[in-house]
C-alpha cells in the first residue's frame, strides 16, 4: 500500500451503483484504494468474486468495525434513503468524510450532516448525479429559464428505483425556479381526471417520474414559449457514466468543508 493512497470504503457495494464504483476504484483510480466493503445483502462473500476484479476484501454488515479497523479517509454510500443517513453520521464519527451518491436524503437529514460536519471537521459531499453530461444539463437549463418560464421535467429511470422524483429532478427544478421564481403554469382551471396525472408540482413545476425496466437514468426538461419548444435531454445509458464523477468526488471531498451539494461546485 502506498502512504498517500486515499483509503475508501463503500456501503451499498453489492448493489449496481455499489459493484460499479468498486470496479472503477481497483481498476481505474491507483490513488485510490479501497479498504472496506459493506452490504448486508452479500455478507461474508469474497467481493472480487461478486464484481469479478481481483480483490482482496470481505464484505460485512457492520460499517462501525470496518471504520475502526479500516483507518478510511473516504466512505461512498450508495445504498437507499433508509440507510443513508445512518451510514453517514457513523462515517463522521469516525472522521471519515462522506461522498453520497444515494438520493432521498431530506432537508431535516441534511441539517443533522451540516451540524456533525461542523463537529468533525470533515465535509460530506451530496451529489444527486455524478454524470458529468445531467450536470451540464442543469446548468443549459437554468440559462433557458432567462428566457422560457414554462417548463416541465420528465425523469425517467428504471423501475428498481424507489424514491420519485429523481434528486436530479428536484435540483434541476430548484435551478430554474431560482432564475425565474415560483408561479403556476397551465390553464387556471385545469383539472385532474386521474390523479397523478399532471405529475408532481415543485414551486409550480410539473415533474414526471416514468420507471421503467431497460432505463437507467434520463431525463428531459422542456420548455415551452409562443410558437417554440425546447428540450434539453440527457441519457445515462450505462452505470459507466457516474464513475468519472464518483472518483473525482472522492479526489475532492478531503479538500472540502461542510455540506456541499452537487458535482458541479467540484468541477473545474
Ligand atoms: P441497489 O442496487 O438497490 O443497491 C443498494 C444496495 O445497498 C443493496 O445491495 C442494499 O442491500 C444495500 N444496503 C441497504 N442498506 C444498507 C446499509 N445499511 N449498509 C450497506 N448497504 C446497504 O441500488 P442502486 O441502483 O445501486 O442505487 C443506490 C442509490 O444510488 C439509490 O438511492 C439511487 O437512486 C442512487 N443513484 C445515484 C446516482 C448518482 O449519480 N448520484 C446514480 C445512480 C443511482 P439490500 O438489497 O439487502 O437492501
Amino acid at each position: 500500500m502506498n502512504e498517500n493512497q486515499l483509503r475508501v470504503v463503500i456501503t451499498g457495494v453489492a448493489g449496481k451503483m455499489g459493484m460499479e464504483t468498486a470496479k472503477a476504484v481497483i481498476k481505474e483510480a491507483p490513488e485510490i484504494q479501497l479498504v472496506g466493503a459493506v452490504d448486508p445483502r452479500k455478507a461474508g462473500m469474497d467481493l472480487g468474486e461478486l464484481i469479478g476484479v481481483k480483490c482482496d476484501l470481505k464484505i460485512s454488515d457492520d460499517l462501525s468495525s470496518v471504520l475502526s479497523s479500516s483507518s478510511a479517509d473516504v466512505l461512498v454510500d450508495f445504498t437507499n434513503p433508509q440507510a443513508v443517513l445512518h451510514n453517514a453520521k457513523t462515517a463522521l464519527e469516525y472522521g471519515v468524510a462522506p461522498v453520497i451518491g444515494t438520493t432521498g436524503l431530506d432537508s431535516v437529514g441534511i441539517a443533522e450532516l451540516e451540524k456533525l460536519a461542523a463537529r468533525s471537521g470533515k465535509a460530506v459531499l451530496i451529489v444527486p448525479n455524478f454524470a458529468i453530461g445531467a450536470v451540464l444539463m442543469m446548468d443549459f437549463a437554468r440559462r433557458a429559464a432567462q428566457y422560457f418560464k414554462d417548463v416541465e421535467i420528465i425523469e425517467l429511470h428504471h423501475n428498481q428505483k424507489i424514491d420519485a422524483p429523481s434528486g436530479t429532478a428536484l435540483k434541476t427544478a430548484q435551478g430554474i425556479q431560482e432564475v425565474r421564481g415560483s408561479f403556476k403554469q397551465g390553464h387556471p382551471d385545469e383539472y385532474e381526471k386521474i390523479t397523478g396525472a399532471r405529475g408532481g408540482d415543485w414551486e409550480g413545476i410539473r415533474i414526471h417520474s416514468v420507471r421503467l425496466p431497460g432505463l437507467i437514468a434520463h431525463q428531459e426538461v422542456i420548455f415551452g414559449g409562443a410558437g417554440q419548444t425546447l428540450t434539453i435531454r440527457h441519457d445515462s445509458l450505462h452505470r459507466e457514466s457516474f464513475m468519472p464523477g464518483v472518483i473525482l468526488a472522492i479526489r475532492k471531498v478531503l479538500g472540502l468543508k461542510g455540506v456541499v451539494i452537487g458535482l458541479e461546485n467540484i468541477m473545474d
